[in-house]
């Protein structure tokens, strides 16, 4: 039997330092399940591990992944939809207080997008599913010859993908009632530093002291 020697390392690693720290968690979490407050929509870049930027333990964050961390809207066709799948677990199910969509800096998917939407190779799997940031395109304009446009793509999108989760309706009517809160971040793989959507403004803001203080007053 074979397996790449780095993950048998990690795996020891983690055997000998991390489980005997997390070992009654673990167990735990076995005899009652989960029971996460947030679920955390991102890319699958291997740069942007929510687990790793939010100091997360196991349990604590119900995370899917996928390309340029998009969600298609609400479209009950009886076809098989990941997104979909997992989006109706976490808020029906786990009952999720946060659905927190996170983008990143350097984003591969939303480039493809950038650099193919003018020739999509017909069958290919990244350009067919990146057409579902369009309406975000669409929002910003004309791309111009401004450095940040990708980086303003991938805020775009995480909005436009805020507004895919309102489509589902069974989202809309948690948030109407309070229950569930959509947030939008946006990730620098170079610098560390996170960046919050505040939807008064429309714009992203990096996580501050107020908005650590507005976390705890929540909490309270
Ligand atoms: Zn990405």
């Amino acid at each position: 039997m074979k397996f790449p020697a780095r993950l048998v390392d990690g795996y020891c690693a983690f055997v000998d330092t991390r489980l005997p720290l997390e070992r009654s968690r673990f167990e735990k979490l076995a005899a009652t399940g989960q029971r996460p407050e947030a679920m955390v929509i991102c890319c699958c870049d291997s740069r942007v591990s929510p687990e790793v930027i939010f100091d997360a333990h196991p349990g604590e964050l119900f995370v899917v992944r996928n390309v340029a961390n998009l969600v298609p809207p609400y479209s009950p066709t009886g076809f098989t939809h990941g997104v979909s799948a997992a989006l109706e677990f976490a808020v029906q199910g786990i009952e999720v207080k946060y659905i927190v969509v996170m983008g990143h800096t350097h984003c591969g998917g939303i480039r493809a997008y950038f650099e193919h939407k003018d020739r999509p190779n017909p069958g290919d799997f990244i350009d067919n599913w990146m057409s579902l940031i369009a309406p975000a395109a669409e929002s910003l304009g004309d791309p111009g010859e401004g450095p940040d446009y990708l980086s303003r793509l991938e805020q775009a999108s995480v909005v436009a993908t805020i507004g895919n989760l309102m489509t589902f309706p069974w989202i809309k009517s948690r948030v109407a009632e309070r229950k569930l809160e959509l947030l939008g971040a946006h990730f620098d793989v170079g610098t560390g530093n996170l960046a919050v959507y505040d939807p008064a403004s429309l714009t992203f803001a990096p996580v501050s002291g107020e908005l650590l203080q507005d976390a705890a007053a929540a909490a309270q």
